[in-house]
C-alpha cells in the first residue's frame, strides 16, 4: 500500500524497521516497500539482514548523510515514499525536512530540532515550517516517539474519554533495567546526556519555572518495577502541551536514575567530559562530550544483557467529563526488555520509541491522520494510535487514583 523511507540506523529505528516488515495486525498490508538509509550502510545491511532473518521481508539499504540537502532530495526522488521517517539524530530534523519539502513528501521523527553547538531543543524551529508544508499540501508529525509521544496521545485520549479539563499533569518515565554496566545511556548518550545536564524546567500557572538539573528528587513505587527515584527534568512535550492543553495549571516531567547513573554522570561532568565546548587535543578540535559518547557502550549492544521492565505513564488530575467532579487518572505502559529484544534485537528504550514511530507512520500512510502543515501529537485523534499500541507490541492500561499527586 505504501512505499517509506527510514533515515537512521540505530536502536530506534531497527525496532521502527522490524515493526514495520512484521506481519502482525495487518502491518504487511500497510508498509509494502520498506527503504532505509544512514551515514553508515552496514548498519542498515545488519538490520536488513536481521528483518528478513525474523519476518522473510526485504528492506532495501542506501547510504545517505542526511545534512546533505542535494542528496537527500536524490534519494527521495529515485525512491519515490509517501512518506520519510527521520530517526536519525535530532540535528539532522531541519535539513531533512527541508529535503522533503523540495522533494515534495510527507515527513515524520521522534525527537525535535536541536543545534549542534547548544544544547537546547525547542519546537520553534520546526514549527516555523508549518507554512511551507502547508503550502505545499505536505503533512509533518513531530515527536512520534514514547516521550515524546505516547505521553502526549495519552494525555488526549484521557481528554477525551476520561476529563473535561486537565488542571495538573505529571508524566513518569522509569526505567527499571539493568544492563549489567557501570554506566551507559539507553539510547544515544551525547544527546542523552545534553538532555539530562540541561536545567529542569516545568510549566506553571502559564509560566516555565527553572530549576538546577536534578535537584529535585522524590520516590515512587512503579508497577512492574518497584520503588525508584524519580527526578524533575525539562522535557520536549511540555512545551506541545502547554500549547495544546493550554488550561493546564502544571505539568511536570520525571525520569528515574539509579544512584549509580547520577555519582558517575556528577564525576564525568565535574571533570568537563559533558562539555560541548571544543577543546585543542594534539592539534584537533575534540567536543568532550562527543569523545565520552564515542568511549561509552553503544546503546545497541546493550540489548543483550538488559533485563527488567520500562514503565512510562501519565498522572492527569482534572474535571471529569460524566460530571462528577475533580478525578485523577494513571494511564501507563509496561515494557519488558528481554522481550522486546527476543522479539527485535532491540532493548525497550528502543522499542518504546520505535513502535510508536512505526504506528505513527502506520497513521499517516493509511490516512487515519491527515493534515496539511507541521502537526504535534496532541493535534490528532488518539483512538486509531492508542488500539494500534494494544496491538502492536506496547499495551497500555489506565486506573483511577484517589487523589491527585502528593508530590
Ligand atoms: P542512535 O545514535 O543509535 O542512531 C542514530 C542513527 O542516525 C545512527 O545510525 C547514525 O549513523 C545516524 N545518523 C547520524 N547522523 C547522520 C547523518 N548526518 N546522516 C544520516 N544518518 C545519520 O540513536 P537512537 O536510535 O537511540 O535514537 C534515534 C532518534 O530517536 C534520536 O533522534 C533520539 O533523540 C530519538 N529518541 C526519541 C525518543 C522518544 O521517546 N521520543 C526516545 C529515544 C530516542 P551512524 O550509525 O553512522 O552513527
Amino acid at each position: 500500500m505504501s512505499t517509506v523511507l527510514v533515515i537512521g540506523a540505530g536502536g530506534v529505528s531497527s525496532v521502527c524497521v522490524h515493526k514495520m516488515a512484521q506481519a502482525r495486525s495487518g502491518n504487511a498490508g500497510i508498509f509494502t516497500d520498506i527503504h532505509l538509509a544512514s551515514r553508515t550502510k552496514s548498519k542498515c545491511d545488519a538490520i536488513a539482514d536481521s528483518v528478513k532473518a525474523r519476518t522473510g521481508q526485504t528492506v532495501a539499504t542506501y547510504e545517505i548523510d542526511a545534512e546533505e540537502v542535494p542528496a537527500m532530495v536524490n534519494l527521495i526522488r529515485k525512491i519515490q515514499p509517501s512518506l520519510v521517517v527521520n530517526l536519525a539524530l535530532p540535528y539532522q530534523d531541519l535539513p531533512i525536512m527541508d529535503a522533503c519539502l523540495e522533494a515534495g513528501v510527507n515527513y515524520l521523527d521522534t525527537a525535535n530540532y536541536e543545534p549542534k553547538d547548544e544544547a537546547k531543543f525547542e519546537y520553534k524551529w520546526q514549527w516555523a515550517y508549518h507554512d511551507r508544508f502547508r503550502e505545499k499540501g505536505l503533512m509533518a508529525l513531530l515527536g512520534s516517539g514514547f516521550d515524546p509521544g505516547v505521553t502526549s496521545v495519552f494525555t488526549m485520549w484521557l481528554k477525551k474519554h476520561k476529563l473535561k479539563t486537565i488542571r495538573q499533569l505529571d508524566i513518569l518515565d522509569c526505567n527499571g533495567g539493568d544492563h549489567g554496566q557501570h554506566f551507559a545511556t539507553n539510547f544515544n548518550p551525547e544527546i542523552n546526556i545534553r538532555e539530562v545536564t540541561a536545567p529542569a524546567r516545568h510549566w506553571e500557572n502559564g509560566q516555565w519555572v527553572e530549576s538546577p538539573a536534578m535537584a529535585n528528587k522524590v520516590g515512587f513505587d512503579f508497577d512492574a518495577v518497584g520503588p525508584k527515584n524519580m527526578y524533575l527534568m525539562y522535557h520536549e512535550e511540555l512545551e506541545s502541551l502547554a500549547r495544546f492543553v493550554p488550561e493546564l495549571e502544571r505539568a511536570r516531567f520525571w525520569m528515574t536514575f539509579g544512584d549509580a547513573y547520577i555519582t558517575h554522570l556528577t564525576v564525568l561532568q565535574n571533570v568537563g567530559m559533558t562539555s560541548i565546548e571544543p577543546i585543542r587535543y594534539k592539534g584537533q578540535d575534540i567536543i568532550p562530550l562527543q569523545f565520552l559518547a564515542a568511549v561509552l557502550p553503544k546503546p545497541e549492544t546493550l540489548g543483550e544483557t538488559t533485563k527488567g521492565n520500562t514503565n512510562i505513564g501519565v498522572i492527569a488530575t482534572g474535571e471529569a467529563l460524566d460530571g462528577s467532579g475533580e478525578k485523577t487518572f494513571y494511564i501507563n505502559n509496561i515494557c519488558s526488555h528481554e522481550a522486546a529484544y527476543e522479539e527485535t534485537g532491540n532493548q525497550a528504550v528502543s522499542y518504546t520509541t520505535g513502535v510508536p514511530a512505526m504506528i505513527g507512520s502506520a497513521m499517516m500512510v493509511t490516512g487515519k491522520w491527515s493534515g496539511q502543515g507541521v502537526f504535534n501529537m496532541e493535534e490528532l485523534d488518539p483512538d486509531p494510535f492508542m488500539e494500534m499500541l494494544n496491538s502492536d507490541g506496547l499495551p497500555w492500561q489506565v486506573k483511577e487514583l484517589p487523589g491527585p499527586v502528593e508530590f
